[in-house]
């Protein structure tokens, strides 16, 4: 494991690692801490007073928790919705999606019922199409499977399509009170700093301690409140501005009593953000509107979009929506006007997307045309302006589409 970088002031051994020394004992000087966090005196180092940690964290949990819809019954299909959605999102919004969701599908049978255009139509927007896709094959799983009744066991939850060893452990301790640790990103923050880990902690020998350290705080009885609690410490107070004041662990944080709270968790290797140039077009004849639905896989797939692709080398975005079309569709077209440039980023990617009106180069005047000859695609409609919005969409396509609604002034910034 990677030596701790003490800065010139942080001059005090690790508490953690001098059972029963308290800093007073010391005579070196003690640690300026950072931001106004003032380390409470009497620092209890974390590995010797678990018990007491536990009773702090649960008794603040008890005044603090928010008050979230999936709270309340704590039913294993709302956990594991919830868990699933707020992978992908802030809690804001996550809430929102989680109420229209429940409305729709209310339980396991209503999302088991459900066509996948439903489903992806209602995960619209929170990107990472195959967690939808999964949901269900996951919710027919247990209907086909186990009777209609989520599995409480964890190797059976963890076989279930899309739930990985994270949502695993949230259903288990959560729903059924089974006494495995979580560890998110906020869990990995409060363990790093509470007990001062000194490599990334996603490395393996940092990863391999935290788990450890997390099964150890685990109380016997208490899965659901504990893990709920060591969550919302890391949302509502450890974060990355942590405010120690207001914090249960204080007297036992190792990061805090060393002043080096933002020194915690150690960053690992940020991955590199590659820029794309895409293009799409709005091909219109007759009034009606040229879409077509991905092919099942990939990271939008199963979703309806207009036709387009990546700008190659040497080409104009001009030239390369009329190639993609071409390639996509069979269809000639020619650009008719810019309609605006869509910014957004996907796992490493820098998306600038340019967005074009086409109209078909030698229309054959038949109402439609002819079918398309689609190559990345399974299936293509031709709609009316205002039946773009039944369909599910990936969110730069939604946007696109959602501005072809708007009479007057585009909703797109210019490229
Ligand atoms: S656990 Fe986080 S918020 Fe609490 S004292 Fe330590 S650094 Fe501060």
């Amino acid at each position: 494991m990677r030596s701790r970088q003490h800065s010139p002031r942080q001059t005090v051994r690790d508490p953690g690692r001098q059972p029963g020394r308290s800093p007073e004992q010391h005579s070196l000087p003690l640690p300026v801490p950072v931001h106004g966090a003032v380390p409470p005196p009497g620092h209890r180092p974390p590995e010797d007073h678990v018990p007491e940690l536990q009773q702090a964290l649960l008794a603040w949990f008890d005044a603090h928790a928010r008050p979230l819809p999936w709270r309340r019954h704590y039913t294993p299909y709302e956990v594991w919705i919830s868990e699933v959605m707020l992978q992908q999102t802030q809690m804001e919004r996550g809430v929102s999606y989680f109420v229209r969701w429940m409305e729709r599908f209310p339980d396991l049978p209503a999302l088991a019922a459900a066509s996948e255009e439903e489903v992806l139509h209602a995960w619209e927007g929170l990107g990472y199409y195959s967690r939808a896709r999964n949901l269900l094959a996951a919710a027919r799983t247990v209907m086909r499977e186990h009777g209609g009744v989520f599995p409480s066991e964890p190797e059976a939850i963890r076989a279930l399509p899309g739930i990985g060893p994270y949502t695993a452990a949230a259903v288990a301790s959560i729903a059924f009170q089974l006494p495995v640790p979580c560890i998110d990103a906020n869990v990995e923050r409060v363990i790093a700093r509470v007990f001062d880990v000194d490599s990334p902690v996603r490395s393996g020998p940092a990863a391999a301690r935290i788990a450890a350290l997390a099964r150890r705080l685990l109380p016997e009885g208490e899965a659901r409140r504990h893990n709920q609690a060591m969550m919302e410490l890391g949302a509502l107070v450890c974060g990355k501005k942590p405010r120690c004041g207001q914090c249960p662990l204080a007297r036992h944080c190792a990061a805090l009593h060393l002043g080096i709270v933002h020194e915690r968790p150690v960053p690992g290797k940020k991955a590199e953000i590659t820029p794309i140039e895409v293009v799409t077009g709005v091909l219109r004849h007759h009034g009606r509107i040229f879409v077509q639905k991905r092919l099942p896989h990939g990271a939008w797939g199963g979703l309806w979009e207009f036709p387009g692709g990546r700008v190659e080398s040497g080409e104009t975005p001009e030239q390369a929506v009329v190639r993609e079309f071409a390639e996509e569709t069979g269809f000639a077209v020619r650009v008719s006007a810019p309609l605006g440039l869509i910014r957004h980023g996907y796992t490493t990617y820098r998306v600038r997307l340019h967005c074009f009106a086409l109209e078909l180069l030698a229309p054959d005047g038949a109402q439609p045309p002819r079918p398309p000859v689609l190559t990345a695609a399974s299936a293509w409609r031709w709609l009316e302006r205002g039946e773009l919005e039944s369909l599910a969409m990936p969110a730069a396509h939604r946007k696109l589409a959602d501005s072809l609604t708007v009479a007057q002034g585009p909703l797109l910034t210019a490229p």
